[in-house]
């Protein structure tokens, strides 16, 4: 059977070679999906914002759609920043604000036990629906450290490294990362609904 083409939820053109690298089909984005409609995530987890994504661009395209969402999660901060972790000092995006932030809440802490974490929705035309997590878990840093990838990945150390991921670089974290870890999951399981598709 002929490998369908799946719309990532995102207009990240890397992101989306990415997938269709891990994916093995071809997969597009949102710049290919002209007037999409802005989805609003105001679900209250990792999974519900995932699944509004999945679910109003399977809506809009009629085809297989998927959407991940992501985040850091700190054991001693209850989960937080979690699925605000873009927005953690209120300005979205601000990676520097978010980590000084991240410092302040955590000074003095001994346990600073946090996992990053990847939701991925995959939704298909007749209804089918997968929804699978992701974690990776390290430890917050008391100073940054690196200048690769993103986020807070300059306090982010990975369980098993003692550097952070901005200083282990791309070939590291691709292996471990949430993201990785939740793709292979996905495509591991035999009833997730793309494995008739898959080789
Ligand atoms: P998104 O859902 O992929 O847009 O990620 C939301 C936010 O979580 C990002 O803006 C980052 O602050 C944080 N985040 C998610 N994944 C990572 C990562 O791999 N490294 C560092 N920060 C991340």
């Amino acid at each position: 059977m002929s490998a369908p083409t799946v719309t990532l939820a995102s207009g990240n053109a890397h992101k989306c070679e990415e997938f269709e690298a891990m994916l093995g089909m071809p997969v597009r984005s949102l710049k290919d999906v002209p007037d999409c409609p802005e989805f609003v995530e105001d679900g209250d987890s990792f999974e519900a914002n995932a699944l509004i994504k999945a679910r109003g661009l399977r809506d809009f395209t009629g085809g297989w759609a998927l959407a991940d969402d992501s985040g850091l999660a700190v054991d001693i901060l209850e989960g937080a920043p979690g699925i605000h972790s873009a927005r953690y000092a209120g300005e979205h995006g601000n990676d520097a604000a978010n980590n000084q932030l991240l410092l302040k809440k955590l000074a003095g802490a001994d346990d600073r036990t946090a996992r990053f974490v990847c939701v991925l929705a995959l939704c298909g035309p007749d209804g089918e629906e997968w929804v699978i997590r992701g974690e990776c878990v390290g430890q917050i840093a008391k100073a940054a450290s690196g200048e690769a990838g993103f986020g807070y990945d300059p306090l982010f150390h990975p369980e098993g490294y003692d550097k952070s991921f901005a200083e282990l670089g791309e070939e590291v974290k691709h292996k471990i990362s949430h993201r990785s870890v939740a793709l292979e999951a996905l495509l591991a399981h035999p009833d997730q609904p793309l494995a008739r598709f898959l080789g």
